[in-house]
């Protein structure tokens, strides 16, 4: 965080049309991301934003926009973020998310926000007063030392599961996004354990990789995980499907038992199921 490079911008209009599936509109007030998950499939923005520096070591703040006029909203599904974290650290201090929030309050927009950041609890006033939102965090797994790895800036999972419980226990609509599943590290059984007591429904995604963050996965596979090495090599080398498919039936499974509200989203182009 200390050598992140940051700059102001002016932005074109701070909402986009959403190619996500189910989601109308998509927000994102930074570019990039100082968490900088291994993972991130985000690390694509970099072309479109002039960066060439290392994915996790930048961030645009856009503290301004040139439309005067935001789109109607009403009835829409509005997602924040798709390609940053809404509450990444230079919230704190740019508060940006709340100013957006403030307008949509009185959108008529059906909000749902993501996040791996318990700083979203410094909007719990406002999040309280907005009609229609769902809060949700991004967890892949109650191993604190894995996520440190993988997510190594952004805040524990105790922390994410304690804003968890204090946004549920404002009353606010809450949601847990199991990802990314990591072939045979994500336990995300026990996440589910965990998080029910707090969680309205839950979403699963299996962990996606292609150019740089494959590269990168693959090397922390190597470094830390070597048992792991021919099976990630079969699932994103070789591209074999059979571990997607069972897991995906697996959770499936799990989710009837269990009663729980859920959808599975296991490849780009694929429509949740349940
Ligand atoms: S929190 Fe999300 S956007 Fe930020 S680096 Fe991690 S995966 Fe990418």
């Amino acid at each position: 965080m200390n050598d992140l490079k940051v700059k102001e911008i002016v932005t074109r209009s701070y909402i986009s049309p959403s190619k996500l599936p189910g989601y109308d509109y998509v927000i994102n007030p930074y570019v990039g991301c100082a968490h900088a998950c291994i993972y991130c499939y985000a690390e694509f923005m970099k072309r479109f934003s002039n960066h060439d520096e290392p994915w996790g070591t930048f961030t645009d703040v856009k503290v301004r926009s040139t439309c005067a006029k935001m789109a109607d909203l009403r009835h829409q599904q509005v997602f924040l973020s798709s390609v940053t974290d809404c509450y990444n650290p230079l919230e704190a201090k740019y508060r940006l998310t709340r100013r957006l929030l403030e307008y949509l309050q009185y959108s008529g927009a059906h909000i749902t926000l993501l996040t791996k950041s318990d700083l979203v609890l410094q909007d719990l006033d406002l999040l309280t007063k907005i009609p229609d939102i769902r809060v949700g965090f991004s967890i892949q797994s109650l191993d604190e030392e894995f996520c440190k790895k993988t997510e190594p800036n952004a805040p524990s999972v105790s922390r994410r599961i304690n804003a968890l419980k204090t946004l549920h226990e404002n009353n606010i609509k809450t949601w847990v996004h199991i990802s990314p599943i990591f072939p045979q590290l994500s336990d995300w059984q026990s996440v589910v354990q965990a998080t029910r007591a707090y969680a309205d429904s839950f979403s699963f995604e299996n962990l996606k990789l292609r150019a740089a963050p494959l590269a990168r996965v693959l090397l922390y596979i190597t470094q830390h995980q070597p048992h792991l090495k021919e099976l990630y090599q079969q699932i994103y080398v070789a591209k074999e499907g059979t571990y997607w498919k069972n897991l995906r039936k697996e959770i499936l499974k799990f989710c009837n038992e269990q009663q729980l509200r859920a959808e599975v989203h296991f490849s780009e182009d694929e429509t949740p199921e349940k």
